[in-house]
């Protein structure tokens, strides 16, 4: 098929090298010239394990290419036309659809043959009517009218694992009331679902609905545990092993429930934030869904708040070793990191901070510097040995796996005050313990 990807972000470029890779000839459009620029020469602009040797063959293959011109894209009939541009937050926490619709009127200002529009941004229930009418009217402006359906394919990959994710999904869901489109997405996702059917069909808004159903369930078990850490911690118990206890029953299920600092990431808080506001738009609140975007807004403050604890609200003179930027591991993305909020805290508490991630150093500079902090409070490095050096105590934020089995010993030696605060309870506490630091972890 001959497939049009627009916004070349970790959907759109994701998206676009995995059809390239099943034979589609696939162009991919990004107005971002940078970005475009950077592909065409063959760098990947994110961090997102096996992209590189994906995008690189599919280009040699011909099956892949770049553009910032949407128009020359759609110049020969494409199957499908993607949008899998950005819908982040907008002021009042309702989804900012204008890339969306931006692109919509561009579809309809070039399109001059019938073909699928598919909707993979997150997008409100709703939005396909919109992109709909968006383009119709762009059409009519012009006076030419074709044939098109709007289709609602959500994405559910994960930053870290997005290509296996692609390429093996748990299911692939098709908003549609057009069997001709039906037919056409089934076709496109058949070599991923060759092993079994995974494709759910149901109408637009249902599709639209899910994903935000599925985001939202799963930002609620991580706060329901963090929220469930706090009283661990005032009950002296530890609530790994309450974790373990409750997720082997197989009604509950074990992802998902690891309590830490707070979750990030450009989908769950926004996600979150726009379910909310659809509630309030349509006369129903969403109580559980507030309560679980206040927990995740102090849970982001809950491992500072333990720092002050020991070692006072005045930091002055002390420098905090800091594991992890990026808002998970696998990932280089920074979109609401809650080490970003941890930054924060230390420097306004007259801190200065020490930081190394494996992939994120550069990402997480870019938005220190965008947040308006002092970057010469922050010293950036480039291994956790050298994150220790001169350091009080060592915060760890991002669950990496280089983190997982340090040199306790190492670690100890180095600290001017020995202790861990594992954000992400990775470390066992006795065995902390017996290297001579103290271990704090969340809930433990
Ligand atoms: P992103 O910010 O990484 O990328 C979006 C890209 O779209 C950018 O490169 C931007 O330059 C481009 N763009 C914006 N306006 C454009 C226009 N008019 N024409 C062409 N390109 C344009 O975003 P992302 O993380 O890939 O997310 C995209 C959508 O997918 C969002 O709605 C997001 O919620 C959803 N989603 C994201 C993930 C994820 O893990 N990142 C997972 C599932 C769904």
């Amino acid at each position: 098929m001959k497939i049009t990807v627009v916004g070349t972000g970790y959907v759109g470029l994701v998206t676009g090298a995995c059809f390239a890779s099943t034979g589609n000839e696939v162009t991919c459009v990004d107005t971002d010239e940078n970005k475009v620029a950077a592909l065409t020469r063959g760098e990947i602009p994110i961090h997102e394990p096996g992209l590189d040797g994906l995008v690189t063959a599919a280009v040699a293959n011909q099956k892949l290419k770049f553009t910032t011109s949407l128009a020359e894209a759609l110049q020969h009939p494409q199957d499908c036309v993607f949008i899998a541009v950005g819908t982040p937050p907008g002021e009042n926490g309702s989804a900012d659809l204008s890339h969306v619709l931006a692109v919509a009127r561009e579809i309809g200002k070039t399109l001059t043959y019938p073909t699928v529009v598919v909707d993979k941004s997150t997008v409100p229930v709703g939005t396909a009517d919109a992109v709909r009418a968006a383009l119709a009217e762009a059409m009519q402006d012009r006076g030419t009218l074709v044939e098109f359906s709007v289709v609602s394919n959500p994405e559910f990959l994960k930053e870290g694992a997005a290509i296996k994710d692609f390429m093996e999904p748990a299911r692939v869901v098709v908003g549609t009331d057009s069997e001709k489109a039906a037919e056409v997405m089934k076709a496109l996702y058949a070599p991923f679902t060759r092993s079994r059917e995974r494709l759910i069909l149901m109408n637009v808004r249902d599709a639209e609905m899910t994903k935000y159903a599925a985001n939202a369930m799963l930002a609620t078990r991580i706060s329901f545990m963090n929220e469930l850490a706090v009283l661990c911690d005032k009950l002296g118990v530890d609530v790994e092993r309450v974790r373990a206890g409750m997720g082997s029953d197989p009604r509950i299920g074990n992802q998902f429930l690891y309590p830490g600092v707070g979750y990030g990431g450009s989908c769950f808080p926004k996600d979150v934030k726009a379910l909310v506001k659809t509630g309030k738009d349509n006369g129903v609140t969403l109580g559980i869904l507030e309560a679980v975007e206040e927990r995740n807004n102090s849970q982001k403050h809950y491992i500072f708040n333990k720092i002050i604890k020991e070692f006072g609200s005045d930091l002055s003179g002390l420098t905090f070793s800091l594991w992890g930027l990026a808002f998970k591991a696998g990932t280089d993305d920074m979109r609401e990191a809650p080490a970003l909020t941890l930054i924060e805290d230390l420097l306004a508490s007259g801190a200065k901070v020490k930081a190394y991630d494996p992939v994120a150093l550069n990402t997480a500079q870019k938005a220190c510097k965008e947040m308006g902090l002092a970057l010469e409070n922050i010293t950036f490095v480039k291994s956790a040995k050298d994150a220790l050096v001169g350091t009080t105590a060592l915060i760890v934020i991002t669950d990496w796996m280089e983190f997982r089995s340090p040199d306790f010993k190492v670690i100890a030696k180095a600290l001017a005050t020995p202790i861990i605060f594992d954000g992400r309870n990775m470390y066992s506490k006795p065995e902390v313990n017996l290297c001579g630091l103290r271990y704090v972890g969340v809930g433990r």
